[in-house]
C-alpha cells in the first residue's frame, strides 16, 4: 500500500480555485480518476476531477502533456474509453500518473497554460461507468450489518459460524450496474402476501450503502493472491447502493442466495478514488474479538492489521418528492463508518481468489452494507426500521418503512484525519421511479 508523498502534503493549494475550497470533495490531494462525456454527447474518455472541473486525459495525451507515463501502455490508457486500460497497469504507473497532474495542477504550475484549455466544468460532462465490469461481487463484511439482519430471523443466535472465519460474499450481476443519477425502475418480482406467493412490484424496497473497491491488475487462472499482494491489485473505491427488494429476497435466498432480489440494479458514483489518495486515511483493521479467535493463515498479516481498514465516514440522504415540491433539502438518515468493517478490502481480493478464481482490472467488489450501532447509524432500511416495524419519522412529517417512488436516495462519503487535506468520494444517488405497466 502506497505511503505518503508530496501529493498529499495538506499545503498545496491548485490554480483550479475551486478546489482549494474546504468542502469540495475533490482537492489537489484527491485527484481521483473516472469516465466523461464533454455534454454528454461527445465520445467517452477518461478524466481526472479537480474541485468543480474536470481534466480530459485524453486530450492531455494527445497535445503531448502525458508522454512517457504509461511507457508502451500509453495509448491502451490514455485513448481508451474506460479507466480498465489504466487499472490494469502496476501501482507505480498509477503513482507516476499522480505525480504528473498534481505538480501539473498546482498554483504556480509552468504547465498551467497548456493544461488549462483541456479543463472541462463538471456541469458541462455527463459521467459515465467508470469501468467495463466483468464481474461483480458483493460482499457481507460488517459484523453489525451480519448481527442485527440475524437477530430478525434467528434471535437466538444471529452470527452465522461462517462469519468470523471467512469474508461471505455472493457473485453478483454487472450487467445491471448504473452510474450514479440513473433512475431505477421498481422491480418486479415473486414474494408472499397474505398467506401467498404473489407477482408484482415489490412493496420492500430498500437501499444498501456499501463501498465498491475496483480490482486493478488481475492474477493468472489458478493463482491466487497473497494478502501481502492484495493491496497491488486494488485500485481504488467508489461508493455503492445496492438496491434490495426484502419481500422478494427473503422469499427466494435459500438455499443459493439472492438473486432478482438484488441484481436488477446496483448504483456507484462515478469517481474512482485511488489508494494512493486514501493513503493518508489508512486505520488498522478492526481487532478480532477474543472468541472470534485469529483469522486463518491466508487472510492475516501484519501490514493488514496495521493499515487494512479505512477511516471513511458515510452519510445516506433521503430527498422524497413531497421534499422537492417543497424545495426542502434531503434528509440525513444515516451516518456511519467504514472503519469497523470486520473485514478489511485486501482480505476481501485475498480471499476471492483463493481458489484460483481470476481477477480482472475494473472488477467490482461491494464491501456489503456498512452498519454500526447506535440511533441511525445503519446502511438500509431494513435494520433502521427493524424490517418495516419501526418507520423512520421525517423532520416534514412523512414516514418510511421501506422506498417510495419518487424518493431519491444520495449516498455521500469523506475521508480526514490529523495532518491531512480532507478529500469525499463524490455522490452515489438514484431515485425510485414508479414500477413499468405489465
Ligand atoms: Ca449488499
Amino acid at each position: 500500500m502506497s505511503g505518503l508523498n508530496e501529493t498529499h502534503d495538506p499545503a498545496l493549494r491548485s490554480w483550479v480555485e475551486s478546489a482549494n475550497g474546504a468542502t469540495t470533495d475533490f482537492p489537489i490531494q484527491n485527484l481521483p480518476f473516472g469516465v466523461i462525456s464533454p455534454n454528454g454527447v461527445e465520445d467517452d474518455r477518461i478524466a481526472v476531477a479537480i474541485g468543480d472541473s474536470v481534466l480530459d486525459l485524453r486530450a492531455c495525451f494527445r497535445a503531448g502533456l502525458l508522454d512517457g507515463l504509461a511507457g508502451d501502455k500509453s495509448h491502451a490508457v490514455f485513448e481508451a474509453r474506460t479507466l480498465n486500460g489504466l487499472m490494469a497497469q502496476q501501482p507505480d504507473v498509477w503513482s507516476a500518473l499522480r505525480l504528473c497532474l498534481s505538480r501539473g495542477l498546482r498554483e504556480g504550475a509552468t504547465q498551467q497554460a497548456r493544461l488549462s484549455p483541456h479543463l472541462l466544468a463538471m456541469n458541462d460532462i455527463a459521467l459515465k461507468l467508470p469501468s467495463r465490469i466483468g464481474d461483480f461481487t458483493d460482499f457481507y463484511c460488517s459484523i453489525e450489518h451480519a448481527t442485527n439482519g440475524g437477530k430478525m430471523s434467528r434471535p437466538d443466535n444471529p452470527l452465522m459460524p461462517n462469519f468470523t472465519s471467512l469474508p461471505v460474499g455472493y457473485n453478483g450481476r454487472a450487467s445491471s450496474i448504473v452510474v450514479s443519477e440513473v433512475g431505477i425502475v421498481r422491480p418486479r418480482g415473486q414474494f408472499s402476501k397474505d398467506g401467498k406467493i404473489v407477482f408484482g412490484p415489490t412493496e420492500m424496497l430498500d437501499f444498501e450503502l456499501e463501498v465498491g473497491a475496483f480490482i486493478g491488475a488481475g492474477n493468472p487462472q489458478f493463482r491466487a493472491i497473497p494478502l501481502s499482494e492484495a493491496p497491488e491489485h486494488f485500485f481504488g473505491i467508489c461508493l455503492l447502493n445496492d438496491w434490495s427488494s426484502r419481500d422478494v429476497q427473503s422469499w427466494e435466498y435459500q438455499p443459493l442466495g439472492p438473486f432478482l432480489s438484488k441484481g436488477f440494479a446496483t448504483t456507484i458514483s462515478g469517481w474512482v478514488i485511488t489508494q494512493e489518495a486514501l493513503a493518508p486515511f489508512r486505520v488498522p483493521a478492526r481487532p478480532r474479538d477474543k472468541e472470534h479467535g485469529e483469522a486463518l493463515e491466508y487472510l492475516r498479516d501484519a501490514n493488514n492489521d496495521a493499515r487494512g481498514g479505512l477511516g471513511l465516514r458515510l452519510e445516506v440522504r433521503l430527498h422524497s418528492e413531497n421534499m422537492r415540491q417543497n424545495a426542502q433539502p434531503p434528509e440525513v438518515i444515516t451516518a456511519t463508518g467504514f472503519d469497523s468493517m470486520f473485514w478489511t478490502i485486501p482480505q476481501m481480493i485475498t480471499h476471492h481468489s483463493s481458489n484460483g478464481c481470476p481477477m480482472r482490472p475494473g472488477d467490482l467488489l461491494g464491501s456489503g452494507t456498512v452498519s454500526q450501532y447506535g440511533e441511525k447509524a445503519q446502511g438500509c432500511l431494513s435494520e433502521i426500521t427493524w424490517r418495516g416495524t419501526n418507520p423512520i419519522q421525517l423532520e416534514n412529517g412523512e414516514t418510511r418503512a421501506y422506498l417510495l417512488d419518487g424518493d431519491e436516495v444520495v449516498m455521500t462519503g469523506y475521508c480526514t484525519a490529523p495532518g491531512a487535506r480532507r478529500i469525499g468520494l463524490g455522490v452515489c444517488s438514484g431515485r425510485v421511479l414508479a414500477s413499468l405497466p405489465k
